[in-house]
């Protein structure tokens, strides 16, 4: 028996920074007095910073999925015109909910792995001008596949449709002009790259979304974005908020800060390069080849083996939590998340791990072949951030 301290490897909920964990023991706060408003307020502006935009942000108490929900019934009305790009089983979500609400969804889908392109999205555009709204995911976090959101947002901006963006793997992960790009609407959540735990939403919305809701003629009540934008205002939630969850969210955008988001997004990306590079090292295939992200590397499990089997060694052997596939690519496929508080030393013990379980299950690779992979990646980079 050896010490195996358990690792949360996912991508989402994902490591948390420490410090925010620790401001979460001073909860014993009520929330309509100064001195929380002081935090809520502060939490609010440092969001639209880091976020970057001049658009309105929005925090509720919900999973990401409340502010896809709170999206569609504040801003739709039944029947509207809607393309949903479909890359996977979030995309999936996009198009139940838009269905829940009765809207009429134009769903364009491409096989689990590839990326919806932008030249689809301006043709269903063109084929139907009535359109309302475009739904898709910056980082589709089921198969690591990245949607161009900047190409598909100047073609959206060019139509009276707003442009709906489920970042919530995206942010942190990759460049995101929400103002310059035309992404109306932003969505994000807190334990994808804001490394605090499950429980926040929140989201950034245009004056043309504001706009397009104010003849929403949809069911809402606990998600009411004007409301919360009132309540925002007032430095305060419109219901009683996630205290705890507010006051971790403070310190890890403080953090954030420090770094810098486009330095997070940097460290992400110099990660997702390495374990590509790892990868093919250790004869593996990436599950989205052609427009991996950098939220999370999808790898396909070698001939002969279940990524259940692997996800499951990651557990016994090592105490470390990483994500097998969702749905049909469950068995499949196995992810390792980049996004938030994740380092190199992560990366390199979780790729020295993985050699061991490849070859324990018959998949022959040389041990630190993986790693020396991405040692030369840390090698080489010159960002200041990574060393
Ligand atoms: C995690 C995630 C969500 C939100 O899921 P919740 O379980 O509601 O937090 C939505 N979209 C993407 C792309 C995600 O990665």
């Amino acid at each position: 028996m050896y010490i195996k301290k358990q690792r949360l490897l996912t991508p989402g909920p994902t490591p948390l920074y420490p410090p925010a964990l620790h401001a979460m023991m001073a909860s014993d706060m009520h929330h309509r007095t100064e001195d929380f408003r002081k935090v809520y307020r502060a939490c609010l502006a440092d969001l639209k910073e880091v976020m970057g935009t001049s658009n309105d942000v929005l925090m509720f108490a919900a999973s990401g999925t409340g502010a896809m929900d709170a999206t569609v019934s504040n801003l739709f009305s039944r029947g509207d015109k809607v393309v949903v790009c479909v890359a996977g089983k979030f995309g999936e979500r996009w198009a139940d909910i838009v269905k829940a609400y009765g809207l009429d969804a134009n769903v364009i889908t491409v096989p689990y792995g590839q990326a919806v392109q932008p030249e689809q999205v301006e043709a269903a555009l063109k084929a139907e001008p009535g359109v309302k709204g475009v739904f898709v995911q910056a980082s589709e976090t089921s198969t690591g596949a990245a949607h161009n959101v900047e190409a598909m947002g100047r073609a959206v901006a060019k139509t009276d449709a707003i442009f709906v963006v489920d970042a919530i793997t995206g942010l942190g992960t990759m460049p995101l002009d929400i103002d310059q790009w035309g992404l109306d609407v932003v969505i994000g959540g807190s334990q994808k790259a804001f490394m605090i735990p499950p429980g926040l939403a929140f989201m950034s919305v245009s004056p043309k979304a504001w706009k397009l809701g104010e003849s929403g003629n949809l069911p809402h009540y606990y998600f009411n974005l004007k409301k919360e934008k009132k309540s925002g205002d007032a430095g305060e939630s419109s219901w009683t908020p996630a205290t705890s969850l507010i006051l971790a969210l403070g310190e890890a955008l403080k953090y954030v800060k420090s770094i810098g988001m486009a330095n997070l997004v940097k460290n992400a990306e110099m990660l997702a390069h390495a374990t590509r590079l790892a990868a093919g090292k250790l004869g593996l295939e990436l599950f989205s080849a052609a427009s991996p992200g950098s939220s999370v590397t999808a790898i396909t499990a070698p001939k002969g083996i279940d990524s259940g089997v692997i996800v499951k060694e990651f557990r016994s052997r090592f105490g470390s939590i990483i994500a097998n596939g969702q749905g049909s690519m469950k068995g499949q496929i196995f992810r390792i998340a980049h996004l938030g508080y994740f380092d190199f030393a992560d990366l390199f013990a979780m790729l020295a791990g993985l050699e061991i379980i490849l070859n324990a299950n018959g998949h022959t690779v040389q041990y630190g072949a993986g790693v020396a992979a991405a040692q030369e990646v840390y090698a080489q980079a010159t960002s200041p951030v990574l060393k």
